[in-house]
């Protein structure tokens, strides 16, 4: 274990090793990735086999890369595998043959606005071929007049798997809080490189934290695939989760941003915006949409999981976005160091915050029965003070459903933590509350 602190030095020698590596949905990248970060932190490494049913999908052959170009006629490689993974469509079928620039056209693709960036292209579910080059490279093959040489050395392999990456960290509780990342991009380093990194450096400070309250579940999973096969693998444990984070985009010259889980007043979302607020970053959200990452199957019907993400350039938003440009003359070590930081505020918040679940759903409580309705013959004072303890416990027993927090709830309804908090215990001691963390 590489015991070494978090210095910009730890994460630079990380990015340098780590932005070579073709990963892809599966594959040897990815595995190479996941053991170097084995370096950092104890994750467990887990296979699941190609061909299996997770829900409605099935888990992909596993794809092996060798080497792919294409030569001119004099055998000078025009686009070369070696010097950029991103020239391959990745899950490209092998090919080998000669081929006129007309019938290879329609294997080429090319960034439409930044001419001497290599786009990022898959193709995962349909089986097909091509290639990703600079406007330069393709001027330069279709000015060509001979065939060119055309191959890529790849293969499907028979009893393959998917890798997927795992840790728990355990609190004093079992209550768990999901931390997950993709890890399916080959070179592109703020898509998500950085995220891959930043996932495993804030696990290794976890682990130096000796009095968690929570539990927390880090994944590093390929992107939807991946993790609808950790879902399907572990669903009993995935549904007793209530909310999480998606590591994403974090290391970018850009603003902070976040990205709302479904619910705007779960806990997570008002975590975020208070920790915003207490570093004086300018607060630049995004509401949930149903594109994105991984949030969608996280959140969707069967597990409704509340999955926030904190961006420093997000995806979609910044020009490099899936090009060559997104490499290390981007992404900077300090910018994945400030993410780091803003990431550990983050989750000492959640660490913090603490979640009830109202005992009786059906109807409301008899409050006189037990001694909670205000008595109001006291002084207009008493008599307002009293009032707001009752509007706190109503809040309480109406929101406190077990999964979203004290902090949420706040959020919600505009009463301070610390109140409700006290009335809550109140609530717990009363037997007509749980405290579930
Ligand atoms: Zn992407």
């Amino acid at each position: 274990m590489n015991q070494k602190k978090i210095g910009l030095k730890l994460i630079s020698e990380y990015l340098t090793r780590l932005f070579p590596i073709c990963r892809s949905l599966t594959g040897d990248g990815n595995r190479e990735t996941l053991k170097i970060l084995q370096e950092i932190i104890p994750l467990k490494i887990k296979e699941y086999p190609s061909g299996k049913h997770v829900f409605d999908w099935v888990i992909p052959e596993e794809w092996q890369i060798k080497d792919a170009w294409i030569k001119d006629k004099t055998g000078v490689k025009i686009v070369d595998f070696n010097k950029s993974n991103l020239h391959v469509v990745n899950y490209s079928s092998p090919i080998e043959g000669s081929f006129n620039f007309s019938r290879l056209k329609k294997h080429l693709h090319i960034h439409p606005e930044i001419p001497n960036a290599i786009p990022y292209r898959t193709s995962y579910y349909k089986k097909d071929w091509g290639f990703c080059v600079t406007h330069e490279q393709y001027d330069l093959l279709k000015k060509s007049n001979t065939s060119l040489n055309v191959k890529i050395d790849s293969n499907f392999k028979k009893n393959g798997s998917l890798t997927i990456g795992e840790l728990l960290i355990k609190g004093k509780n079992n209550y768990e809080s999901l931390i997950s990342t993709y890890i399916c991009h080959p070179s592109l380093a703020n898509d998500n490189l950085s995220g891959t990194l930043l996932t495993a450096l804030l696990a290794k400070e976890l682990l130096k934290i000796k009095n968690l309250k929570r539990s927390y579940r880090f994944i590093w999973v390929p992107e939807t695939i991946g993790a609808i096969a950790y879902c399907a693998y572990n669903k009993s444990k995935i549904k007793k989760i209530d909310e999480g984070l998606v590591l994403t985009t974090v290391g970018g010259p850009g603003p902070f941003a976040y990205k709302q889980s479904y619910d705007s007043h779960s806990s997570i979302n008002s975590i975020i915006e208070d920790v915003f607020e207490g570093k004086e970053i300018p607060l630049k959200k995004y509401p949930f949409d149903i594109f994105g990452s991984d949030e969608r199957q996280f959140s969707s019907q069967g597990f409704k999981i509340n999955m926030a993400s904190i961006t420093k350039d997000k995806y979609y938003e910044y020009p490099f976005y899936h090009t060559s440009l997104d490499n290390l003359n981007f992404v900077k070590p300090e910018y994945i160091k400030q993410s780091l930081d803003l990431y550990k505020s983050v989750i000492k918040k959640i660490d913090g915050d603490s979640i009830y679940k109202s005992k009786l759903t059906e109807c409301e409580v008899m409050l006189s029965k037990h001694d909670l309705y205000p008595k109001l013959g006291g002084s207009i004072l008493s008599k307002n003070m009293q009032l707001n303890e009752l509007n706190n416990i109503l809040w309480l027993l109406n929101l406190s459903n077990g999964r979203n927090g004290i902090h949420g709830i706040s959020k919600k309804t505009g009463i301070d933590r610390i109140k409700l908090k006290r009335t809550a215990e109140k609530l717990v001691s009363k037997g007509i509350m749980d405290k579930i963390i």
